[in-house]
């Protein structure tokens, strides 16, 4: 599919069937895994190593992926284990078969430090439910308390069960700068942060590849958000911050091999794109903050759906995520009314700089990912 107004190119028609790989360079291999939600695939690698075979994400709990992963062992390794497996970051579409593959293996598991001992928390936290801080964050935003439990509901897609493995006990640490040799290709280690703490991208500059994992997307954008267990964060300017690095380190002729949808060409192009974005929806918000607003009214100027259960959490710590980084520009003034958090616009530059008339669409709604 070719869109003209759009610099990316995607150089695939075709994506792997479920439970099979394609090559696409040397020692390379695509395949993807379902997801069941909105967002029904995710893409996950193997490299080729001498010995055996390196795994890039894991795709999600459950049966369905794992029997697929089984099917792969079977049929695709040609006769070589799996050596390693390498979780991007912590999210469960990553790291939910990581348990199984390295306890069926034995193969050790190579994460971030950051990004292990954060899915070790996510794993239980998911399984405690609400706490007061969480009650805290939800009312600060303007939502009623009972949401709590309707968004519980939500995420039992995540939820692992009796019969997944949780995630690996022991790691092998993963940190920015760091180079990894699988087969004949060195894999640089670069991290960035702002979607999660210290997600891990693999850069070979001989065969001109990044695997990006949800770092670097090429149609949807990665959510960034700020979560109830860290509610002053301002996880946007990292992720911004991340973008300008990415921008100074990669060449644009480079394939990148992302975490959801297709291989692409144009990385430089893409991350000024992201960053267009997210100034555009932070001068949304400043223009829509001119009198004080809660979190929660902000939504429909960002998302075109109404959003409710794990959508309107993972909506709400976006539009939150964006408001806290305009606090830190001081554009962008926080008070307490009521237990409720009001957002006002107070940058003396902000009518010169608005433009209400050319902002981006809303989203569909946030991405789950
Ligand atoms: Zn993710």
């Amino acid at each position: 599919m070719t869109d003209t107004s759009n610099p990316l190119t995607y150089p695939y028609d075709n994506t792997p069937a479920p439970g099979k790989t394609m090559e696409v360079a040397p020692g390379v291999y695509w395949l993807q895994m379902p997801l069941p939600m909105s967002l029904n695939h995710i893409n996950l690698y193997l490299l080729e190593g001498k010995n055996g075979w390196t795994v890039v994400d894991t795709g999600i709990r459950g049966s369905e992926t794992r029997d697929l992963w089984l099917d792969l062992f079977e049929k695709e390794l040609r006769g070589k284990p799996i050596d390693q497996v390498i979780c991007t970051h912590m999210h469960p579409d990553h790291t939910g078969q990581a348990g199984f593959i390295s306890e069926y293996w034995h193969a050790p598991l190579l994460m971030s430090y950051s990004e292990y001992y954060q899915a070790r928390v996510m794993s239980t936290m998911m399984r405690e439910g609400g706490t007061w801080e969480m009650s805290e964050y939800f009312v600060r935003a303007g939502i009623d308390q009972s949401f709590l439990e309707e968004m519980r509901e939500g995420r039992s897609n995540f939820m692992p069960e009796a019969e997944d493995r949780p995630l690996p006990g022991a790691f092998l640490r993963m940190k920015d700068g760091d180079k990894l040799e699988i087969g004949n290709n060195q894999w640089l280690v670069i991290t960035g942060n702002g979607h999660s703490p210290e997600h891990v991208c693999l850069y070979c500059k001989e065969l001109r590849i990044l695997i990006s994992g949800d770092q670097i997307l090429p149609v949807i954008t990665s959510n960034v958000s700020v979560q109830p267990t860290e509610p002053f964060a301002n996880p946007l300017v990292g992720w911004l911050e991340s973008h300008e690095k990415f921008k100074k380190l990669l060449p644009n002729d480079i394939l990148v091999l992302p975490a959801h949808n297709r291989l692409f060409y144009g990385v430089q192009e893409r991350l000024q794109q992201l960053i267009d974005h997210h100034e555009d929806r932070m001068l949304l918000l400043e223009e829509n903050c001119t009198t004080p607003q809660k979190a929660i009214d902000l939504l429909p100027h960002l998302f075109k759906r109404k959003l409710e259960s794990y959508s309107l959490f993972m909506g709400l710590g976006e539009c939150i995520a964006h408001l806290h980084c305009l606090m830190g520009r001081n554009r962008i003034e926080r008070t307490l009314e009521k237990d409720v958090f009001l957002y006002r616009s107070i940058d003396p530059t902000l009518p010169a700089r608005a433009r209400p008339e050319y902002h981006e669409e809303p989203d569909e709604s946030p991405q789950m990912v």
